[in-house]
């Protein structure tokens, strides 16, 4: 007997992008952190951690956090469900709703590639319907799939683009299954789906800390639902899902939002600079409503940018995937960071005409 299971010896496993070792000296633009600190506030809340409180198991439904974002956002706290990241989050929603052909898995793509991953460790079948070139929501066919879990992010990785709220109205009307809308990019877009949790039963919405609030390496996710989807979900969570350190500097960055919305102000007119600047180096970039831009270069093959890129300890993303396989995708970085790529892609490609 072989020690996995078949779908586990089938499947590949998510690929994170590289995180080089501590201290090593890149500039690393390839999995959208953010380029700033996180809020001063989480520094002194990190400060202020009593050994004491380790000695005990954190507050099961992390509710220092879950009280903090009641406030700021106005919700009820038993709206409001916590995660290991929002990761966490989408592990619990496939375990929970989907299995096999009966309660499938349904997407557009391209996206977050975790969703494939997760749904393959479930053994739930998988519909991925393709994007059209401008990106308008495929809700007839993403109807038609008639998933138990409809994943939705918006703005999209690693398109950047945003889903309108009417087509996300018409998909949470038109489907029975639960439809997930992955804001892990809200903080540096215009609108939210938000209000949408309150029209549909059905609908969770998804944010996380890792990228708006600068704190990837805590491991701080959250959903949005009624009372009723979510309490499925608690049943599949681990007791103690998010560690007590998690939970009282998450609760100290989302208190912080002028901070959180400062620095997304900077990142945004960064993006709006590198966008203009890779045109200019003949790129084609879409608009994005991200903290990152996927860029098409016009003359250079995406691979050897991106392999010329990393020998000067510059990462960015390269998916080798149907449809994305000639295009970068760069997070925004410091001003600094930026100009540095900059220059970098410029001599690559005066260099090498
Ligand atoms: C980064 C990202 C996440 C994961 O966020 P964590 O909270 O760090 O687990 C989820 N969804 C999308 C689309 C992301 O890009």
């Amino acid at each position: 007997m072989g020690y996995f299971r078949s779908a586990i010896d089938a499947m590949t496993g998510y690929v994170p992008g590289e995180q080089p070792a501590p201290g090593t000296r890149v500039i690393k633009l390839n999995t959208n952190e953010n380029p700033y600190p996180p809020s001063p506030q989480v520094a002194v809340a990190l400060k202020n951690i009593n050994l004491d409180q380790l000695r005990r198991y954190p507050e099961p439904s992390a509710r220092e956090f879950r009280q903090a974002i009641s406030e700021v956002f106005q919700i009820p706290a038993d709206w409001v469900i916590v995660g290991n990241g929002s990761d966490d989050i989408l592990n619990l929603l496939v375990r929970a709703c989907a299995e096999g052909d009966n309660r499938k898995v349904v997407y557009p793509i391209p996206t977050y590639v975790l969703y494939k991953t997760l749904s393959a460790i479930q053994t739930a079948d998988i519909v991925e319907i393709p994007y059209p070139q401008n990106f308008q929501l495929p809700i007839e066919a993403l109807i038609a799939a008639n998933g138990a879990l409809t994943f939705v992010a918006s703005p999209n990785s690693p398109s950047g683009h945003m889903v309108s709220l009417d087509d996300l109205r018409t998909l949470a009307q038109n489907v029975s299954g639960v439809v997930v809308i992955d804001e892990a990019y809200v903080d540096f877009a215009e609108f939210s789906a938000l209000p949408l949790v309150q029209e549909f039963e059905n609908v969770i919405v998804l944010r996380t800390l890792s990228k708006g609030y600068a704190l990837a390496g805590l491991r701080v996710g959250f959903g949005i639902a009624n009372p009723t989807l979510l309490a499925g979900l608690l049943k599949v969570k681990d007791s103690y899902n998010v560690d007590a350190i998690a939970i009282t500097l998450g609760a100290a960055a989302i208190r912080d939002q002028n901070y959180k919305n400062a620095r997304a102000s900077q990142i945004k007119a960064s993006r709006s600079k590198l966008s203009i600047d890779l045109k200019r180096l003949g790129f084609s970039v879409p608009e994005s409503h991200g903290n990152f831009i996927l860029a098409t270069p016009n003359s250079h093959p995406a691979e050897s940018l991106y392999l010329a890129l990393k020998e000067q300890g510059i990462l960015v993303r390269y998916f080798k995937q149907p449809g994305l396989e000639d295009k970068l995708r760069i997070s925004i970085g410091t001003e600094e960071e930026n100009k540095t790529l900059i220059e970098a892609l410029a001599s690559l490609i005066q260099n090498n005409p």
